[in-house]
């Protein structure tokens, strides 16, 4: 197994995660085998906690895990589907090693940080990566170096320098080069990043270094010098536009060839299709503006998985994308806003949790219906596009989700009593993979080419089966189901109102959209024409 690890200086959200996906991408291009590991060194054992307004999107993989959104960046340029053991936190790791203590695994010694914690650090990094079947293993240290919290992780990427061939393992260190007022880049933050590193033991192979403007050479040299690695290692991480630039930026640098021949790695074959990609992004022409209805509309990194999917649709598409980000409650205090829904050409609802601005996205719901504006809605987006219908055309006055309204009196989205498939993970939640089976000659049919599709969930709350009947004979159709489980809605009748219990943004891909996307893309560029 060839590692390489990447730590990050100065700050955080230097986009260590990018750089860790793109330089996976570039040696999978080259015909190898890659898979990578973040390591959040918060006490969380998972994400799933985590709320979306401090720490970004909540990532959910295929085995239920609910993970740190940059493995969404390593499954979407990697191609791949990760395991909730890709994401290695303090607090299973602490968790793990006290266990062990319990059961007198330790057989008495004084369980201590190293070499218990370490141990169990490398254990999990080496078994993780084996298991995945890569020959190449990236290892994302969240965090800047210097952190308290990061301490026993670095510790022990130190350590496996140590125990692996020198051929085998590499360390990157991301960093930033800042300008000064006349716009001279600075380097002396980078210098004292490393020297920070060095005193811990770590020496960096490679430099990334994060500036708004290509590094000029009389920067790279002095990174070179001061910070002890060849010139060529110094790599200018620029702003881009957009962030599948990034992996062609630092091949163009000869990144990848560095890394092949400090790891003894070779050539076995060449993919240009991520080149092909970003060649059709830029020559992408009609313009399709599309507003996403949701919560945390003013973090963008909260719906990053809805925003990568749209990207990947409108990229295959032949269009160019505008997404708003609108915040419901202002149709909650203006019902009469929502005909700003006229600008746009699709209407988007995300998932969601919690009740503030639910009454808003009903309303810009009943506004597409009605105007026959391209509709796509996820989760909570499904579960209140059957609210609004059941309402307002099934006529049940005060139907509801119980998540919203616990005495309504027509409980159409509830919490089914027969859970018994939902994996426990310290939430009540249905997490991860299932399949939905789906009704032959249905919209949902013609989108998937497949009568039997499997997607990623993360929901508790689902379509009371009492109310199918009901709903069906007033048009709108459940057509993709799991047992008695409604997994999909579509209105036949509408030009294009499709809407998922799932969530189909975590398998979503560059150069491969999500099914749903891409038609809900397709619909709205038809529009256009
Ligand atoms: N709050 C809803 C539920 O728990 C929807 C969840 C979601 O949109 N992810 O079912």
């Amino acid at each position: 197994m060839k590692y390489i690890i990447v730590t990050g200086g100065v700050m955080s959200g230097l986009g260590k995660g990018i750089t860790t996906a793109s330089v996976g991408r570039n040696l999978k291009n080259r015909g190898h085998n890659v898979t990578a590991i973040k390591i959040d060194p918060y006490i969380n054992i998972d994400a799933g906690t985590m709320s979306p307004f401090q720490h970004g999107e909540v990532y959910v993989l295929k085995d239920g895990g609910e993970v740190d959104l940059d493995l969404g960046n390593y499954e979407r340029f990697l191609d791949t589907e990760l395991t909730r053991d890709h994401n290695l936190t303090t607090g299973k790791i602490y968790q793990s090693v006290i266990s062990k203590e319990r059961r007198g695994e330790y057989l008495g010694k004084t369980v201590q940080i190293i070499p218990h914690i370490t141990n169990e650090i490398k254990d999990r990094i080496r078994k993780v990566s084996a298991k995945s079947g890569a020959d190449i293993c990236l290892i994302e240290v969240g965090g800047t170096v210097g952190d308290i919290e990061s301490m026993p992780f670095l510790e022990a990427v130190r350590q496996m320098h140590r125990e692996e061939a020198e051929e085998d393992i590499a360390f990157i260190h991301v960093t930033l080069v800042t300008l000064d007022a006349q716009k001279d880049q600075k380097t002396k933050p980078t210098q004292h990043s490393v020297k920070e590193l060095r005193e811990l033991g770590l020496y960096p192979d490679v430099i990334v270094a994060r500036c708004k403007e290509p590094l000029l050479d009389d920067t790279r040299s002095k990174i070179s010098l001061f910070c002890d690695v060849p010139v060529e290692a110094v790599i200018s991480a620029h702003d881009s536009d957009d962030i599948y630039e990034v992996p062609l930026l630092m091949e163009n640098q000869g990144l990848t060839e560095y890394l092949m021949s400090k790891l003894n790695l070779s050539t076995t074959s060449m993919d240009d299709s991520w080149e092909k990609m970003v060649d059709r992004m830029h020559t992408a022409k009609t313009e399709i503006k599309v507003a996403v209805v949701g919560k945390y509309t003013h973090l963008e990194d909260s719906y990053i998985s809805i925003s990568e999917s749209l990207k990947h649709a409108a990229i295959e598409c032949g269009c160019c994308l505008k997404a708003d980000w609108v915040n419901s409650e202002k149709f909650d205090e203006d019902p009469n806003a929502v005909k700003m829904l006229d600008d746009y050409d699709g209407l988007l609802i995300p998932g969601g949790f919690g009740e503030r601005g639910v009454e808003g996205k009903i309303l810009a719901i009943r506004y597409a219906r009605e105007n026959n504006i391209p509709f796509l809605g996820l989760c909570l987006g499904m579960q209140l596009s059957v609210v609004e219908f059941a309402r307002d055309v099934v006529g049940l006055d005060g139907a509801n989700s119980t998540e919203f309204d616990e005495n309504t009196p027509y409980p159409v989205i509830d919490i089914l009593p027969e859970q018994e498939d939902v994996v426990d993970m310290g939430a009540t939640m249905r997490l991860g993979d299932y399949e939905a089976v789906l009704r032959e000659g249905s919209l949902a049919e013609k989108i998937y080419g497949s009568l039997s599709i499997v997607e990623r969930h993360r929901h508790r709350y689902e379509v009371n089966p009492n109310f199918v009947e009901r709903i069906e004979n007033k048009g709108m159709i459940f057509s993709g189901k799991n047992k008695n489980r409604m997994e999909i809605i579509e209105i036949p009748e509408h030009r294009f109102f499709f809407a998922s219990q799932f969530h189909p943004e975590f398998r979503s891909r560059p150069g491969n959209p999500s099914p749903p996307f891409k038609a809900f893309m397709d619909s709205m560029r038809e529009g256009k024409e």
